[in-house]
């Protein structure tokens, strides 16, 4: 029997049941070898092929077009900031960075230290609760890429839309909504996700990069750092962090099984209707994101009166709702409901909400 809680953190988040019990299931000896996955050389055919099949689950579910590489690396989203300028900005040029939130602008901050980067679109003016038309993007022709967050795992601002920069690279942080629902993987030119959100472990970044965009990093770029030379080397470069990229490998066995992307964006799409029209439904409850950028993963929501915000959170803590409290800078509540997180953890959710107004309001 499992005693477990529904976990609504925002990262590390939860993981699918089935996978950490398949991974403890192999834990103490993989396969029959007689060793775990985190004993075992990287340079090992076991490991080559676990790590290759990874991949090309992977590849199966987002559909990923030949001509784009597939790079299991570390340090995590934030390294992508300044790794991406110092292999696809140019010394010299600019790119474009659109801001709609915290993210976006860590994103804007590392960029700057590299190059000239120009803000084409921020959300500022919406007071970050809707995001820009491209019709008030100010894109500077020519520019190396054009840079935004598909979802804003603070804000709770997604996309529900793709941006157009014509020949010009876009270059996605998808960290928080990647396999959520299906994207057209070819409408980018690099796609990168840290993995704690909807993937795996923490440390762990996935990028999916098209072909042609590697081979340009700057001179001084570190090794480390260089997508040609992760590309070359399988991601092997250096020792890969070899249990994560495995982890992350059931979690896409998982996803397979439950019917893959679009599976799971009818399954995001009801859990997250199901929250957002129960907190429009409630005069206690509100969520302030326009329409048509509320974001499917992270449900950032507020009560009627904050000096209640710490009796909500007791109460939920005490029914198995873990990790309700919403991020520092934003204050209230914010429900992370990645694709690990079923309908049954809305439902209880939405109960305990019931409940709480019934007896606060
Ligand atoms: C969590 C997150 C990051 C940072 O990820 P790290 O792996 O901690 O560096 C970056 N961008 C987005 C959109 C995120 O949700």
């Amino acid at each position: 029997m499992s005693n477990r809680a529904f976990n609504f953190c925002a990262g590390p988040a939860a993981l699918p049941e089935a996978v950490l019990q398949r991974a403890q299931a192999e834990l103490l000896d993989w396969q029959g070898k007689g060793l775990s996955v985190m004993e075992m050389s990287h340079r090992s055919e076991d490991y080559m092929a676990i790590a290759a099949q990874a991949e090309q689950d992977l590849r199966d579910l987002m559909a990923i077009p030949s001509n784009y590489k597939v790079l299991f690396l570390q340090g995590g989203a934030s390294q992508q900031f300044a790794e991406i300028a110092l292999n696809l900005l140019p010394e010299g040029a600019t790119a474009d960075y659109i801001d709609t939130g915290i993210w976006s602008q860590k994103a804007i901050a590392e960029g700057n230290r590299y190059g000239h980067i120009n803000v084409a679109a921020t959300a500022k003016p919406y007071d970050y609760l809707a995001i820009p038309g491209q019709n008030e993007w100010n894109l500077t022709p020519g520019a190396a890429y054009v840079h935004y967050a598909s979802n804003e795992t603070i804000g709770g601002l997604q996309f529900d839309w793709v941006p157009q920069a014509g020949d010009v690279p876009l270059v996605v942080d998808m960290s928080s909504d990647i396999l959520s629902r299906p994207v057209d993987v070819s409408q980018f030119g690099l796609i990168y996700a840290g993995a704690q959100k909807n993937i795996g472990p923490s440390g762990l970044v996935v990028v999916i990069v098209r072909e042609d965009l590697l081979g340009q990093a700057r001179s001084a770029c570190p090794t480390m750092l260089n997508y040609k030379i992760a590309a070359d080397n399988g991601s092997m470069y250096n020792t890969p962090a070899t249990y994560s990229w495995y982890l992350s490998g059931l979690v896409f066995q998982w996803l397979k099984e439950q019917g893959g992307v679009a599976a799971m964006e009818q399954r995001n799409r009801a859990k997250k209707d199901r929250l957002y029209n129960f907190i429009d439904a409630s005069s206690f409850y509100s969520n302030p994101i326009s329409l048509n950028a509320r974001s499917w993963m992270n449900v950032p929501f507020r009560l009627a009166d904050e000096r209640l915000d710490k009796a909500f959170l007791a109460g939920a803590d005490a029914r198995g709702l873990l990790n309700l409290k919403g991020h520092r800078s934003v204050g209230g509540m914010r429900a992370s409901i990645y694709n690990a997180l079923d309908l049954d953890a809305i439902e209880a959710l939405v109960g305990y909400m019931t409940e709480f107004e019934k007896e606060n309001a």
